[in-house]
């Protein structure tokens, strides 16, 4: 297995526009995007615009910007969701759970009793857009 950064990931595909996403949030260093095998309602994925596989090899500039954006994304989809908490997950090599190799950490908005999904089930696409829209209509002016 290769520790190196891969530029054929889907996640740096999606950066460079080559694969569609629906986008949350982005700034001059990070974008979050919604996943399309959503475990909860809301689940979207923060990451940064420069390369790097995972929290291994991240520098503290990348790991700052991301945490910032995950603030930011998190209270909108608290609001959006009217949630009763949020869980951040975020896996290093195939070992740690990982599957696509760009930095990346997945917000999950939580409610209480409600069980976090299992993962690989691909979402409804109208509802993933329209989730999106909720946490967009959340975030800080
Ligand atoms: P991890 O690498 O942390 O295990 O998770 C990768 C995540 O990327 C999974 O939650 C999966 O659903 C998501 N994912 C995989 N392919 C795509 C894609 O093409 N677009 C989006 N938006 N998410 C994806």
């Amino acid at each position: 297995m290769s520790d190196t950064y891969d530029d054929q990931n889907i996640f740096a595909k999606i950066l460079r526009g080559e694969i569609p996403s629906f986008k949350v949030y982005e700034d001059d260093d990070t974008l979050c995007f919604m996943d399309i095998m959503p475990r909860t309602e809301g689940h979207c994925l923060v990451i940064p615009k420069t390369p790097c596989r995972n929290i291994l090899d991240a520098t503290p500039e990348q790991l700052a910007a991301c945490m910032k954006t995950v603030n930011t994304v998190a209270n909108a989809a608290k609001r959006a969701f009217d949630a009763d908490g949020i869980t951040l997950f975020q896996f290093n090599e195939g070992a740690g759970g990982q599957e696509v190799f760009h930095l990346h950490f997945h917000i999950h908005p939580r409610h209480d009793g409600v069980a976090i999904r299992p993962p690989g089930k691909m979402g409804d696409m109208d509802q993933i857009k329209a989730n999106a829209a909720k946490i967009v209509a959340e975030l800080p002016a």
